[in-house]
């Protein structure tokens, strides 16, 4: 993780003041995984809805800031899923084109195992690593 992204000001709508977050807990806000729903504000001293703040920066509400994390996230998932068994299959075509005087059928028809394969072991790794609570939504 790169220095300018481990702290950051946002503001507490309410109040009009700044709170900066960083380490742990603006870790936990970036990812989309984790489930939360307020943060804190340093000038009322406790917990509030995320819709009741927005980032000192750009002006962006951190509800939907974390509402827009998790969409690219399902994307990158769904182009992950949608990829790797098309290059696994097409690694093994290659392979049974390229390294044998005529095509290797049996290398293709394995290779299409492999891709379902690939198939199921992406969408459930997808799922895992990119599962957002509806709640946060
Ligand atoms: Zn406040």
């Amino acid at each position: 993780m790169s220095d300018s992204f481990s702290t950051r000001d946002y503001k507490h709508l309410r109040c009009g003041e700044l709170t900066t977050i960083g380490g742990i807990d603006y870790r936990m806000l970036r990812h989309p995984m984790e489930a939360v729903s307020t943060t804190f504000c340093a000038t009322c001293g406790k917990q509030f809805p995320l819709i009741e703040f927005e980032w000192a920066d750009n002006g962006e509400n951190l509800q939907e800031y974390r509402s827009n994390m998790a969409t690219s996230s399902s994307i990158i998932g769904r182009l992950l899923v949608g990829v790797i068994p098309v290059v696994v299959l097409a690694g093994f075509v290659y392979v049974a084109v390229t390294r044998y005087s005529t095509p290797n059928l049996k290398l293709i028809g394995f290779g299409i195992l492999a891709m379902f394969g690939a198939l199921i072991v992406t969408a459930i790794a997808v799922n895992a690593i990119f599962r957002v609570k509806a709640a946060e939504r």
